[in-house]
Protein backbone atom coordinates (compact mmCIF):
# COMPACT_ATOMS: atom_id res chain seq x y z
CA UNK A 1 0.00 0.00 0.00
CA UNK A 2 1.75 3.14 -1.09
CA UNK A 3 0.66 6.74 0.73
CA UNK A 4 2.11 10.58 0.23
CA UNK A 5 3.22 10.48 3.61
CA UNK A 6 3.24 7.68 6.53
CA UNK A 7 3.20 9.35 10.01
CA UNK A 8 4.74 6.72 12.52
CA UNK A 9 3.27 7.28 16.40
CA UNK A 10 -0.05 8.77 17.07
CA UNK A 11 0.88 10.96 20.39
CA UNK A 12 0.76 14.70 20.15
CA UNK A 13 3.46 15.56 17.35
CA UNK A 14 1.53 12.57 15.38
CA UNK A 15 -1.56 13.35 15.26
CA UNK A 16 -1.29 17.16 14.52
CA UNK A 17 1.18 16.31 11.58
CA UNK A 18 -0.18 13.72 10.00
CA UNK A 19 -4.03 16.27 10.34
CA UNK A 20 -1.95 19.06 8.61
CA UNK A 21 -0.49 17.33 5.98
CA UNK A 22 -3.96 15.57 5.02
CA UNK A 23 -5.46 18.93 4.66
CA UNK A 24 -2.47 20.22 2.61
CA UNK A 25 -3.85 17.39 0.15
CA UNK A 26 -1.11 14.86 1.15
CA UNK A 27 -2.87 11.17 1.40
CA UNK A 28 -1.50 10.27 4.92
CA UNK A 29 -1.51 7.15 6.86
CA UNK A 30 -0.71 7.34 10.46
CA UNK A 31 0.91 4.26 12.09
CA UNK A 32 0.05 3.71 15.85
CA UNK A 33 1.00 0.69 17.62
CA UNK A 34 -1.16 1.16 20.90
CA UNK A 35 -5.12 0.50 20.69
CA UNK A 36 -6.24 3.77 20.67
CA UNK A 37 -4.33 7.00 19.78
CA UNK A 38 -2.81 9.69 22.23
CA UNK A 39 -2.20 7.62 25.41
CA UNK A 40 -0.12 10.29 26.93
CA UNK A 41 -2.78 13.39 26.07
CA UNK A 42 -5.27 11.07 28.06
CA UNK A 43 -2.83 10.30 31.13
CA UNK A 44 -1.41 13.85 31.09
CA UNK A 45 -1.80 16.46 33.91
CA UNK A 46 -3.20 14.08 35.88
CA UNK A 47 -6.01 12.81 33.29
CA UNK A 48 -6.57 17.12 32.73
CA UNK A 49 -3.49 17.73 30.22
CA UNK A 50 -1.70 20.88 30.70
CA UNK A 51 -1.50 22.29 26.85
CA UNK A 52 0.63 24.75 27.53
CA UNK A 53 1.67 27.69 29.19
CA UNK A 54 0.19 31.11 28.87
CA UNK A 55 3.75 33.08 27.68
CA UNK A 56 4.53 33.90 24.26
CA UNK A 57 6.57 32.51 21.89
CA UNK A 58 9.60 33.97 23.78
CA UNK A 59 8.44 32.18 26.97
CA UNK A 60 8.51 29.11 25.29
CA UNK A 61 11.74 29.21 23.80
CA UNK A 62 13.37 30.02 26.44
CA UNK A 63 12.09 27.30 28.64
CA UNK A 64 13.94 24.82 26.62
CA UNK A 65 17.61 26.74 27.42
CA UNK A 66 20.07 27.18 24.81
CA UNK A 67 18.42 24.44 22.53
CA UNK A 68 15.34 26.27 22.61
CA UNK A 69 15.97 28.38 19.46
CA UNK A 70 15.43 25.27 17.44
CA UNK A 71 11.98 25.87 18.10
CA UNK A 72 11.89 29.24 16.53
CA UNK A 73 10.55 28.56 13.29
CA UNK A 74 7.85 25.81 14.57
CA UNK A 75 6.56 28.32 17.54
CA UNK A 76 6.30 30.88 14.86
CA UNK A 77 4.28 28.35 12.80
CA UNK A 78 1.85 27.06 15.58
CA UNK A 79 2.04 29.70 19.11
CA UNK A 80 0.69 28.80 22.68
CA UNK A 81 -2.10 31.13 21.30
CA UNK A 82 -2.50 29.48 17.56
CA UNK A 83 -2.45 25.76 19.98
CA UNK A 84 -4.83 27.31 22.15
CA UNK A 85 -7.45 28.45 19.14
CA UNK A 86 -7.35 25.57 17.39
CA UNK A 87 -8.41 23.64 20.96
CA UNK A 88 -11.20 25.97 21.09
CA UNK A 89 -12.58 26.56 17.72
CA UNK A 90 -12.72 22.03 18.33
CA UNK A 91 -15.66 23.46 20.68
CA UNK A 92 -12.95 22.66 23.87
CA UNK A 93 -12.72 25.97 26.07
CA UNK A 94 -9.53 26.49 28.17
CA UNK A 95 -8.72 28.19 31.03
CA UNK A 96 -5.31 29.68 32.51
CA UNK A 97 -4.39 28.85 36.25
CA UNK A 98 -2.49 30.97 38.67
CA UNK A 99 0.52 29.20 37.42
CA UNK A 100 0.34 29.76 33.49
CA UNK A 101 -0.51 26.49 32.82
CA UNK A 102 -3.66 26.06 30.88
CA UNK A 103 -5.92 23.17 30.49
CA UNK A 104 -9.22 22.37 29.07
CA UNK A 105 -11.95 24.02 31.26
CA UNK A 106 -13.63 20.75 31.71
CA UNK A 107 -10.89 19.40 33.47
CA UNK A 108 -11.09 16.65 31.00
CA UNK A 109 -7.98 15.66 29.31
CA UNK A 110 -10.43 13.57 27.12
CA UNK A 111 -11.83 16.29 25.46
CA UNK A 112 -8.44 17.28 24.33
CA UNK A 113 -7.85 13.99 22.58
CA UNK A 114 -11.39 14.06 21.02
CA UNK A 115 -10.45 17.57 19.59
CA UNK A 116 -7.64 16.59 17.56
CA UNK A 117 -8.93 13.08 16.92
CA UNK A 118 -11.93 15.04 15.45
CA UNK A 119 -9.66 17.27 13.39
CA UNK A 120 -8.27 14.33 12.22
CA UNK A 121 -11.11 12.47 10.91
CA UNK A 122 -12.11 15.51 8.93
CA UNK A 123 -8.36 16.20 7.42
CA UNK A 124 -8.63 12.68 5.47
CA UNK A 125 -5.77 11.08 6.79
CA UNK A 126 -6.24 7.25 7.67
CA UNK A 127 -5.35 6.00 11.18
CA UNK A 128 -4.09 2.51 11.37
CA UNK A 129 -4.54 1.91 15.23
CA UNK A 130 -2.52 -1.80 16.33
CA UNK A 131 -0.14 -1.20 13.82
CA UNK A 132 3.43 -1.36 15.65
CA UNK A 133 6.31 -0.48 12.65
CA UNK A 134 8.76 -2.81 13.15
CA UNK A 135 11.24 -1.30 10.47
CA UNK A 136 11.48 1.16 8.08
CA UNK A 137 14.23 1.63 5.69
CA UNK A 138 15.17 4.53 2.73
CA UNK A 139 16.28 4.35 -0.74
CA UNK A 140 16.28 6.55 -4.43
CA UNK A 141 13.60 5.59 -6.65
CA UNK A 142 14.91 7.34 -10.33
CA UNK A 143 12.14 9.02 -11.65
CA UNK A 144 13.44 10.55 -15.44
CA UNK A 145 17.23 12.47 -14.46
CA UNK A 146 15.77 13.20 -10.57
CA UNK A 147 15.75 10.58 -7.85
CA UNK A 148 13.35 10.60 -5.01
CA UNK A 149 13.01 9.30 -1.57
CA UNK A 150 11.39 6.15 -0.89
CA UNK A 151 10.58 4.38 2.33
CA UNK A 152 9.60 0.77 2.97
CA UNK A 153 7.50 0.74 6.11
CA UNK A 154 7.40 -3.12 7.90
CA UNK A 155 4.42 -3.58 10.38
CA UNK A 156 3.39 -6.47 12.07
CA UNK A 157 0.41 -6.79 9.33
CA UNK A 158 1.58 -4.85 6.16
CA UNK A 159 4.02 -3.16 4.42
CA UNK A 160 3.50 0.11 3.16
CA UNK A 161 5.53 2.54 0.90
CA UNK A 162 5.94 6.10 1.17
CA UNK A 163 7.28 8.78 0.02
CA UNK A 164 7.84 10.49 3.17
CA UNK A 165 7.91 9.32 6.36
CA UNK A 166 7.16 11.89 9.70
CA UNK A 167 8.76 9.83 12.77
CA UNK A 168 6.89 10.74 15.73
CA UNK A 169 7.22 8.01 18.02
CA UNK A 170 8.55 9.64 21.05
CA UNK A 171 10.95 8.79 23.58
CA UNK A 172 11.20 6.14 25.86
CA UNK A 173 9.90 7.19 29.20
CA UNK A 174 6.32 5.54 30.63
CA UNK A 175 7.34 2.67 27.92
CA UNK A 176 3.66 1.40 28.63
CA UNK A 177 2.43 3.80 26.57
CA UNK A 178 4.55 2.33 23.76
CA UNK A 179 7.09 4.47 23.88
CA UNK A 180 9.58 2.20 23.70
CA UNK A 181 12.28 4.52 22.01
CA UNK A 182 11.75 2.59 18.47
CA UNK A 183 12.31 5.41 16.50
CA UNK A 184 15.74 6.14 17.79
CA UNK A 185 17.33 2.58 16.12
CA UNK A 186 15.79 3.90 13.00
CA UNK A 187 17.31 6.95 12.81
CA UNK A 188 20.99 5.79 13.90
CA UNK A 189 20.61 3.29 10.92
CA UNK A 190 19.57 6.30 8.90
CA UNK A 191 23.19 7.65 10.13
CA UNK A 192 22.03 10.43 12.81
CA UNK A 193 23.84 10.27 15.99
CA UNK A 194 21.35 9.68 18.88
CA UNK A 195 22.02 12.30 22.31
CA UNK A 196 21.91 9.24 24.84
CA UNK A 197 18.35 9.23 26.17
CA UNK A 198 17.94 9.84 30.12
CA UNK A 199 14.74 10.00 32.19
CA UNK A 200 13.66 13.42 33.02
CA UNK A 201 10.83 15.52 35.45
CA UNK A 202 11.35 12.44 37.35
CA UNK A 203 11.24 11.97 40.83
CA UNK A 204 14.44 11.07 42.61
CA UNK A 205 15.15 8.77 45.23
CA UNK A 206 17.15 9.23 48.40
CA UNK A 207 17.97 6.51 51.27
CA UNK A 208 17.19 9.43 54.40
CA UNK A 209 15.18 8.06 56.74
CA UNK A 210 13.41 11.41 57.34
CA UNK A 211 12.40 11.90 54.46
CA UNK A 212 10.42 8.32 53.96
CA UNK A 213 9.24 9.40 57.42
CA UNK A 214 6.80 12.35 55.68
CA UNK A 215 5.85 9.97 53.30
CA UNK A 216 2.22 11.67 51.76
CA UNK A 217 3.26 15.48 52.90
CA UNK A 218 3.18 18.07 50.35
CA UNK A 219 4.77 21.53 51.20
CA UNK A 220 3.40 24.01 48.71
CA UNK A 221 6.80 26.34 48.85
CA UNK A 222 9.77 24.86 48.50
CA UNK A 223 13.25 26.27 47.22
CA UNK A 224 15.53 23.36 46.31
CA UNK A 225 18.86 23.88 45.35
CA UNK A 226 21.17 21.07 43.50
CA UNK A 227 24.59 20.91 44.55
CA UNK A 228 27.61 19.37 43.14
CA UNK A 229 30.24 18.33 46.29
CA UNK A 230 33.73 19.40 45.17
CA UNK A 231 37.01 18.72 46.80
CA UNK A 232 38.50 22.24 46.77
CA UNK A 233 42.39 23.41 46.88
CA UNK A 234 43.22 24.37 50.62
CA UNK A 235 44.06 27.43 51.41
CA UNK A 236 47.22 28.56 53.26
CA UNK A 237 44.71 28.85 56.76
CA UNK A 238 43.27 25.31 55.99
CA UNK A 239 46.67 23.51 55.94
CA UNK A 240 47.05 24.81 59.24
CA UNK A 241 44.12 23.20 60.22
CA UNK A 242 44.17 20.50 58.50
CA UNK A 243 41.29 18.63 60.50
CA UNK A 244 38.87 20.53 58.60
CA UNK A 245 37.00 19.48 55.71
CA UNK A 246 38.07 21.01 52.20
CA UNK A 247 34.59 20.10 50.31
CA UNK A 248 33.18 22.98 48.29
CA UNK A 249 29.99 23.15 46.86
CA UNK A 250 29.12 24.32 43.29
CA UNK A 251 25.12 25.39 42.38
CA UNK A 252 24.27 23.89 39.31
CA UNK A 253 20.58 24.67 39.47
CA UNK A 254 17.64 26.28 41.91
CA UNK A 255 14.22 26.01 41.48
CA UNK A 256 10.85 27.07 43.70
CA UNK A 257 7.61 25.40 44.14
CA UNK A 258 5.74 22.80 45.54
CA UNK A 259 7.48 19.48 47.28
CA UNK A 260 5.81 16.09 47.79
CA UNK A 261 8.02 13.65 50.12
CA UNK A 262 7.21 9.88 48.74
CA UNK A 263 8.14 6.49 50.25
CA UNK A 264 10.87 6.16 47.67
CA UNK A 265 12.54 10.08 48.07
CA UNK A 266 11.32 12.99 46.90
CA UNK A 267 8.90 14.35 43.89
CA UNK A 268 6.59 17.49 43.47
CA UNK A 269 6.80 19.92 40.11
CA UNK A 270 9.97 21.36 41.59
CA UNK A 271 11.34 18.14 41.75
CA UNK A 272 10.92 16.98 38.40
CA UNK A 273 12.22 20.28 37.17
CA UNK A 274 15.34 19.69 38.43
CA UNK A 275 15.55 16.04 37.73
CA UNK A 276 16.96 16.78 34.02
CA UNK A 277 20.09 18.52 35.87
CA UNK A 278 20.65 15.09 38.21
CA UNK A 279 20.06 12.66 35.26
CA UNK A 280 22.49 14.37 32.77
CA UNK A 281 25.45 15.16 35.33
CA UNK A 282 28.50 12.90 34.98
CA UNK A 283 28.91 12.97 38.09
CA UNK A 284 25.90 12.08 39.93
CA UNK A 285 27.01 10.26 43.35
CA UNK A 286 28.83 13.89 43.89
CA UNK A 287 25.42 15.82 44.02
CA UNK A 288 23.27 16.68 46.78
CA UNK A 289 20.12 18.19 47.26
CA UNK A 290 19.65 21.34 49.60
CA UNK A 291 16.11 22.09 50.73
CA UNK A 292 14.72 25.86 52.08
CA UNK A 293 11.45 25.05 53.70
CA UNK A 294 11.03 28.87 54.15
CA UNK A 295 12.23 30.49 50.82
CA UNK A 296 10.47 34.08 51.61
CA UNK A 297 12.59 34.75 54.87
CA UNK A 298 16.25 34.79 55.17
CA UNK A 299 17.95 32.98 57.38
CA UNK A 300 18.92 36.33 59.45
CA UNK A 301 15.24 36.97 59.19
CA UNK A 302 14.41 33.90 60.81
CA UNK A 303 17.01 33.98 63.48
CA UNK A 304 15.92 37.63 64.15
CA UNK A 305 12.26 35.95 64.42
CA UNK A 306 13.09 33.16 66.77
CA UNK A 307 15.30 35.87 69.08
CA UNK A 308 11.80 38.31 69.02
CA UNK A 309 9.53 35.43 69.84
CA UNK A 310 11.68 34.87 72.93
CA UNK A 311 11.04 38.53 74.06
CA UNK A 312 7.75 38.66 73.26
CA UNK A 313 6.26 34.92 74.18
CA UNK A 314 8.91 33.68 75.86
CA UNK A 315 6.80 30.50 77.47
CA UNK A 316 5.55 29.46 73.89
CA UNK A 317 7.13 26.55 72.43
CA UNK A 318 9.23 27.37 69.38
CA UNK A 319 7.54 24.26 67.69
CA UNK A 320 3.97 25.35 67.95
CA UNK A 321 5.04 29.05 66.24
CA UNK A 322 6.97 27.70 63.66
CA UNK A 323 4.22 24.77 62.87
CA UNK A 324 1.93 28.45 61.99
CA UNK A 325 4.45 28.64 59.10
CA UNK A 326 5.08 24.50 57.83
CA UNK A 327 3.16 21.58 58.34
CA UNK A 328 3.89 20.10 62.31
CA UNK A 329 5.19 17.12 61.38
CA UNK A 330 7.85 18.30 58.94
CA UNK A 331 8.86 21.10 61.78
CA UNK A 332 9.03 18.10 64.46
CA UNK A 333 11.81 16.47 61.71
CA UNK A 334 13.62 19.28 61.60
CA UNK A 335 13.66 19.53 65.15
CA UNK A 336 14.99 16.14 65.44
CA UNK A 337 17.71 17.56 62.76
CA UNK A 338 18.54 20.30 64.60
CA UNK A 339 19.08 18.13 67.89
CA UNK A 340 16.51 20.87 69.30
CA UNK A 341 14.41 18.83 72.01
CA UNK A 342 10.49 19.28 70.53
CA UNK A 343 9.38 20.80 73.75
CA UNK A 344 11.83 23.73 73.91
CA UNK A 345 10.69 27.28 75.05
CA UNK A 346 10.96 30.44 73.24
CA UNK A 347 13.04 31.98 76.21
CA UNK A 348 14.95 29.13 76.88
CA UNK A 349 16.36 28.65 73.33
CA UNK A 350 20.49 28.60 73.41
CA UNK A 351 21.96 30.34 70.50
CA UNK A 352 23.58 27.24 69.21
CA UNK A 353 20.27 25.56 69.07
CA UNK A 354 19.18 28.60 66.61
CA UNK A 355 21.41 28.39 64.35
CA UNK A 356 21.10 24.49 64.27
CA UNK A 357 17.19 25.03 64.07
CA UNK A 358 17.73 27.65 60.92
CA UNK A 359 20.37 25.56 59.09
CA UNK A 360 17.86 22.80 59.36
CA UNK A 361 14.51 24.78 57.89
CA UNK A 362 17.00 27.25 55.25
CA UNK A 363 19.18 24.42 54.27
CA UNK A 364 18.46 20.83 55.00
CA UNK A 365 21.25 19.13 52.57
CA UNK A 366 20.14 15.04 51.73
CA UNK A 367 22.11 13.60 49.25
CA UNK A 368 20.42 11.79 46.28
CA UNK A 369 20.23 7.61 45.35
CA UNK A 370 18.93 7.60 42.12
CA UNK A 371 15.60 8.58 40.03
CA UNK A 372 12.56 6.23 39.26
CA UNK A 373 13.54 5.79 36.14
CA UNK A 374 12.05 5.97 32.65
CA UNK A 375 9.33 4.10 33.60
CA UNK A 376 8.12 6.99 35.88
CA UNK A 377 9.66 9.53 34.29
CA UNK A 378 7.10 12.05 32.36
CA UNK A 379 9.67 12.71 30.01
CA UNK A 380 12.94 11.78 27.69
CA UNK A 381 15.92 13.94 27.33
CA UNK A 382 18.52 13.26 24.93
CA UNK A 383 17.23 11.88 21.52
CA UNK A 384 17.73 12.69 17.73
CA UNK A 385 20.72 15.37 17.60
CA UNK A 386 19.30 18.86 16.65
CA UNK A 387 22.39 19.39 14.49
CA UNK A 388 21.05 17.03 11.82
CA UNK A 389 17.70 18.55 11.77
CA UNK A 390 16.54 21.26 9.65
CA UNK A 391 14.72 23.47 12.55
CA UNK A 392 12.74 25.54 9.23
CA UNK A 393 11.42 22.51 8.15
CA UNK A 394 12.20 19.18 10.25
CA UNK A 395 13.50 17.60 7.70
CA UNK A 396 16.79 15.29 8.75
CA UNK A 397 19.26 16.73 7.16
CA UNK A 398 21.12 13.20 6.15
CA UNK A 399 17.75 11.34 4.82
CA UNK A 400 15.84 13.36 2.18
CA UNK A 401 12.31 13.00 2.58
CA UNK A 402 12.20 11.98 6.51
CA UNK A 403 11.06 14.39 9.03
CA UNK A 404 11.17 14.22 12.62
CA UNK A 405 8.65 15.81 15.41
CA UNK A 406 8.09 16.05 19.32
CA UNK A 407 9.95 14.45 21.73
CA UNK A 408 11.86 12.00 19.61
CA UNK A 409 14.12 15.21 19.38
CA UNK A 410 16.69 16.00 21.49
CA UNK A 411 14.52 18.58 23.45
CA UNK A 412 12.89 18.65 26.53
CA UNK A 413 11.12 21.33 28.99
CA UNK A 414 10.08 21.86 32.09
CA UNK A 415 7.18 21.24 33.80
CA UNK A 416 3.80 23.45 32.82
CA UNK A 417 2.63 22.24 29.59
CA UNK A 418 6.12 23.14 27.39
CA UNK A 419 6.53 19.70 26.71
CA UNK A 420 2.98 18.98 24.82
CA UNK A 421 3.38 22.90 23.13
CA UNK A 422 7.01 22.24 21.54
CA UNK A 423 5.41 18.65 20.45
CA UNK A 424 2.11 20.11 18.94
CA UNK A 425 4.93 22.49 17.08
CA UNK A 426 6.83 20.61 15.79
CA UNK A 427 4.52 18.20 14.64
CA UNK A 428 2.44 21.57 12.54
CA UNK A 429 5.51 22.53 11.39
CA UNK A 430 6.60 18.80 9.55
CA UNK A 431 3.44 18.76 8.43
CA UNK A 432 3.40 21.82 7.12
CA UNK A 433 6.61 20.87 5.25
CA UNK A 434 6.04 17.23 4.05
C1 LIG B 1 2.38 10.92 33.08
C2 LIG B 1 2.71 12.02 32.11
C3 LIG B 1 2.11 13.25 32.23
C4 LIG B 1 2.46 14.28 31.35
N1 LIG B 1 1.81 15.48 31.47
C5 LIG B 1 2.12 16.49 30.62
C6 LIG B 1 1.41 17.72 30.66
O1 LIG B 1 0.43 17.88 31.40
N2 LIG B 1 1.82 18.73 29.83
C7 LIG B 1 2.87 18.56 28.95
O2 LIG B 1 3.22 19.50 28.24
N3 LIG B 1 3.51 17.38 28.85
C8 LIG B 1 3.15 16.34 29.65
N4 LIG B 1 3.79 15.15 29.52
C9 LIG B 1 4.81 14.99 28.45
C10 LIG B 1 4.08 14.78 27.11
O3 LIG B 1 3.14 13.75 27.26
C11 LIG B 1 5.08 14.42 26.02
O4 LIG B 1 6.10 15.39 25.96
C12 LIG B 1 4.36 14.35 24.66
O5 LIG B 1 3.36 13.36 24.73
C13 LIG B 1 5.33 14.03 23.53
O6 LIG B 1 4.57 13.88 22.35
P1 LIG B 1 5.06 12.96 21.15
O7 LIG B 1 3.94 12.97 20.18
O8 LIG B 1 6.39 13.36 20.72
O9 LIG B 1 5.21 11.52 21.79
P2 LIG B 1 4.13 10.59 22.46
O10 LIG B 1 2.96 11.35 22.92
O11 LIG B 1 4.87 9.79 23.46
O12 LIG B 1 3.60 9.65 21.27
C14 LIG B 1 4.41 8.70 20.62
C15 LIG B 1 3.50 7.66 20.02
O13 LIG B 1 4.25 6.81 19.16
C16 LIG B 1 3.77 5.50 19.31
N5 LIG B 1 4.79 4.55 18.88
C17 LIG B 1 6.00 4.31 19.45
N6 LIG B 1 6.66 3.35 18.78
C18 LIG B 1 5.86 2.97 17.76
C19 LIG B 1 5.98 2.00 16.71
N7 LIG B 1 7.04 1.18 16.64
N8 LIG B 1 4.98 1.88 15.81
C20 LIG B 1 3.86 2.67 15.90
N9 LIG B 1 3.68 3.58 16.89
C21 LIG B 1 4.68 3.74 17.80
C22 LIG B 1 3.46 5.40 20.78
O14 LIG B 1 2.60 4.33 21.09
C23 LIG B 1 2.84 6.77 21.05
O15 LIG B 1 1.45 6.74 20.84
C24 LIG B 1 3.44 14.09 30.36
C25 LIG B 1 4.03 12.83 30.21
C26 LIG B 1 3.66 11.80 31.06
C27 LIG B 1 4.30 10.44 30.88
Amino acid sequence: MHADVIVIGAGAAGLMAATVAAERGRRVLLLEKNRKPGAKILMSGGTRCNITQAVDVRGIVAAFGRKGKFLHSALAALSPDDLVAMIESEGVPTKIESTGKIFPASNRSVDVLQAFLAKLQRSGAELRANTGVTQFDASQERQGDVSLPRFAVRTDQQNYAASSVILTTGGQSYPGCGTTGDGYAWAKRLGHCIVPPRPALVPLTTSAAWISSLQGMTVSDVEISLLEQQSAEPTAAQISAPCESHTLEKLLDRRRGSLLFAHFGLSGPVVLDISSQYTGHPRRDALVLRCDFLPEVAAAQLDQQLRSLAAQAGSQTIISSLAEKLPKRLVATLFNQAKVPMDRRAAELRSTERTALVNAIKGTVTALAGTLGFKKAEVTAGGVDLAEVDSRTLESKLCPGLFLAGEILDLDGPIGGYNFQAAFSTGFLAGRSV
